[in-house]
C-alpha cells in the first residue's frame, strides 16, 4: 500500500467509514507494517471512546449481555463498536460471529460495528493487535466499545484489563470465578454483573459476592470509605437476565455511574496513563525478545554457552548472565 493510500485509508477511517475501519483492523491483525502506519496518523484522534471491558467464563451470557447493553446504547442515540476476542480459534470472523455473539439483530444497523479477531499477531500477539483494534474503533468515532474475550485461554489476554470499567459476568453456580476472586488471583472489577438471575440460586450467588468485596472493602455497604483520594467506587453487583433485557436499564446506570466516578476523581487519565504505560513496554519488550532471537539464532558463542548448559555444567542463569555480558546483543 503505497503512502498516499495509507493515508486516504486514515482519512476515510477518520470520517468513520466501516469499510476502511474493517480494512484497518484486518492489517494490525495480520501485524502488517501498514497497520502500524495507520494507528500512528490516527492516534491523536483517540481518547474520545468509552471503553467497556467485559470478562467471565464462558457460556454466563457475556455476548448477550453485550447485545442488550449495544440496543440500549443505540436507543440511546450513541455509536458503538464491539470487538470480540477469541484467542482459543483458529478462525475470524465468520461462523465464529454467527454462532458466539448474540447480536445479529444489530448486523445490519450501520451505528454498530462488530468485529472478532483470533489471529495471533508475530508482533507482540492478540493483545496487542486487539489493543490498535480497539484504538481504530475509538478513532473512527465509536463511542461505545465493547471488548470481551471469548472460549478459554482468557489469562493470557489483558485487553479487558486496559478497558476504562471492566465488567465481570458471572451466573449462579459458577463457584470457580468467586475462588479467583477471593484468591486475589483475579483482579476486583469495577461491576460486577450476575445473569440468569431467573436461576434460583442467584441470591447465594449475590451474597457470596458481597461477602468477597466486604473482604476488600470494596462492597457497597454505605458509610466509611472516604480517603484522601476521594470517595471510593463501590463495585456494585447487578442481577440480570441478558436474553430477556431485564437489568440493563440499571447495568446502563452502573456503567455511567463508574464513568462519571472516575472522571471526577482523576481515576481515568490515571488509569490510562498506567494501561499505556504497560502497552508501551509489552511492545518494547516483545520486540527486545525478537531482536534477541534474531541475532541468537546462528550465533556460534550462544550454540556453546548452551551446550555448556546442556551438558550441566553451567546453569540457566549463569548462561544468561553471560549472553547479556557479553558485547549487549541489543545495542
Ligand atoms: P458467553 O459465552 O459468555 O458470551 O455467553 P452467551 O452470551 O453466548 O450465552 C450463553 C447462553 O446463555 C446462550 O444460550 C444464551 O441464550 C443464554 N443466556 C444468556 N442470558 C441468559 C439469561 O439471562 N437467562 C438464561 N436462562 N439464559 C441466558
Amino acid at each position: 500500500m503505497s503512502a498516499t493510500s495509507a493515508s486516504d485509508l486514515a482519512q476515510r477511517l477518520l470520517a468513520g467509514d466501516r469499510r476502511a475501519l474493517a480494512r484497518a483492523i484486518s492489517l494490525v491483525e495480520d501485524d502488517r507494517p501498514e497497520g502500524w502506519e495507520l494507528v500512528r496518523e490516527v492516534y491523536p484522534h483517540t481518547g474520545k471512546a468509552t471503553v467497556v471491558g467485559f470478562t467471565g467464563p464462558p457460556g454466563v451470557g457475556k455476548s448477550t449481555l453485550i447485545g442488550a447493553l449495544t440496543a440500549a446504547r443505540r436507543a440511546a442515540g450513541r455509536t458503538v463498536g464491539v470487538l470480540s476476542i477469541d484467542p482459543s480459534s483458529p478462525f475470524t470472523q465468520g461462523a465464529l460471529l454467527g454462532d458466539r455473539i448474540r447480536l445479529s439483530e444489530h448486523f445490519l444497523d450501520p451505528g454498530v460495528f462488530i468485529r472478532s479477531m483470533a489471529n495471533r499477531g508475530a508482533l507482540g500477539g492478540l493483545s496487542e493487535a486487539a489493543l490498535q483494534a480497539a484504538l481504530l474503533l475509538d478513532a473512527a468515532g465509536r463511542e461505545d466499545v465493547f471488548v470481551e474475550t471469548v472460549g478459554v485461554g482468557q489469562a493470557e489476554i489483558d485487553i479487558i484489563d486496559h478497558a476504562d470499567t471492566v465488567v465481570l459476568v458471572l451466573m449462579p453456580g459458577s463457584g470457580d470465578s468467586i475462588q479467583a476472586l477471593k484468591a486475589g488471583v483475579m483482579e476486583i472489577p469495577d461491576v460486577i454483573v450476575v445473569n440468569k438471575a431467573d436461576h434460583p440460586l442467584t441470591d447465594t450467588m449475590v451474597r457470596e459476592i458481597r461477602g468477597v468485596l466486604s473482604l476488600a472493602n470494596l462492597d457497597e455497604a454505605p458509610g466509611g470509605a472516604e480517603d484522601s483520594a476521594g470517595p471510593r467506587w463501590r463495585v456494585p453487583i447487578v442481577k440480570t437476565e441478558a436474553a430477556h433485557g431485564a437489568g440493563i436499564p440499571e447495568l446502563v446506570e452502573r456503567l455511567d455511574e463508574h464513568r462519571a466516578h472516575i472522571l471526577a476523581e482523576g481515576h481515568l487519565d490515571e488509569r490510562r496513563r498506567r494501561h499505556l504505560r504497560g502497552e508501551v513496554l509489552a511492545i518494547a519488550t516483545a520486540r527486545l525478545r525478537r531482536r534477541l532471537e534474531d541475532e541468537l539464532r546462528e550465533d556460534p558463542e550462544f550454540a556453546r554457552l548452551l551446550e555448556e548448559v546442556v551438558a550441566r555444567r553451567l546453569d540457566p542463569a549463569s548462561a544468561a548472565t553471560a549472553l547479556l555480558e557479553r558485547s549487549s546483543p541489543t545495542a
